[in-house]
């Protein structure tokens, strides 16, 4: 995958994709990511990218001219042949994305489907954003990673990339690790019976311990260390159950729980209720 990130502050991207997987899968050629100074794609000595808004009102808006000369170089296809080859198997895929808190929210579903595409470009706003002609003729998405507003999309830009690349086949070492993690639903949304010690099916994912088993008088829990797998497998989906209904119920909706599964709820619900 290529991935091109557009923005006033390249020096912000030394760090944040220079370690771990990010940087790993660069190493193996998995990912390539090419930071573009938007100020090199002006043409007055200020170097200036901002101006004020039309109708008036708070702050500076990024300027179109640079953003859409940018691009230019980095033949991509038209806004209206990615948009149709998203839909079209076996066609180069690509994207362009404006990071905004007005956008769609980022998910572990959009990550998986931008996984699986050749080329990501990622415009990051500042100010008080940016020309609003960006997102309607030059950006295929808007996208946001959550409902609060930072100061610029450069945040935005690196969790996206680094839950991407991630996802991509060969990026993380275990790679059934990756399908067993919170958010993630089956394939198909089926929850699959014996397909791992979880299976997520669209819940958080379960607790995690290692040694030492004892800390400081607090003990991990005596069924990870009795060996009986059932019964490891059953704790942990009824933890990553009461886990999601504590502290994301809504993703209880869209889960896919087996009978099983309902009967630990309810359990759990019951168990609440008379605590
Ligand atoms: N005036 C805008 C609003 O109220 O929606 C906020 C602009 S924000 C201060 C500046 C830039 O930061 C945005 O253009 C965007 O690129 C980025 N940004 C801020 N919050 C974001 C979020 N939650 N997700 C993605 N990008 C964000």
């Amino acid at each position: 995958m290529k991935a091109d990130i557009v923005t006033i502050f390249p020096d912000f991207f030394r760090g944040p994709l220079d370690h771990g997987i990010t940087r790993r899968a660069a190493e193996m050629g998995l990912v390539k990511v090419d930071v573009h100074d938007l100020r090199e794609f002006t043409h007055d000595k200020h170097r200036t990218v901002d101006d004020r808004p039309f109708g008036g009102g708070e702050g500076m808006v990024l300027k179109p001219e640079p953003i859409f000369e940018c691009l230019e170089p980095l033949a991509l296809a038209s806004r209206e042949r990615r948009l149709t080859s998203e839909k079209t198997p076996g066609s180069a895929k690509e994207s362009v994305i404006l990071l905004s808190p007005q956008g769609e929210r980022f998910t572990q579903k959009m990550a998986a489907k931008l996984a699986g595409l050749d080329r990501l470009v990622l415009i990051c706003g500042r100010y008080e954003g940016v020309d609003e002609r960006v997102a309607d003729f030059l950006a295929d998405r808007e996208i946001s990673i959550g409902d609060y507003v930072l100061s610029g999309g450069e945040l935005a830009a690196a969790v996206i990339i680094e839950a991407v690349t991630r996802l991509l086949p060969g990026a993380v070492g275990n790679e059934a690790s990756t399908r067993q993690e919170s958010f993630t639903a089956q394939e198909g949304g089926e929850f699959i019976e014996n397909a791992s010690t979880c299976g997520s099916g669209g819940l958080l994912d379960y607790p995690h311990y290692t040694r030492p088993a004892e800390f400081r008088g607090m003990a991990v829990p005596s069924v990870l260390i009795n060996g009986d797998h059932q019964e490891i497998r059953r704790w942990r989906r009824a933890q990553a159950l009461e886990k999601t209904l504590r502290n994301r119920p809504d993703l209880l909706e869209g889960a896919a729980l087996n009978e099983d599964d309902k009967k630990l709820l309810l359990q759990i619900k019951d168990s609440r209720l008379s605590s």
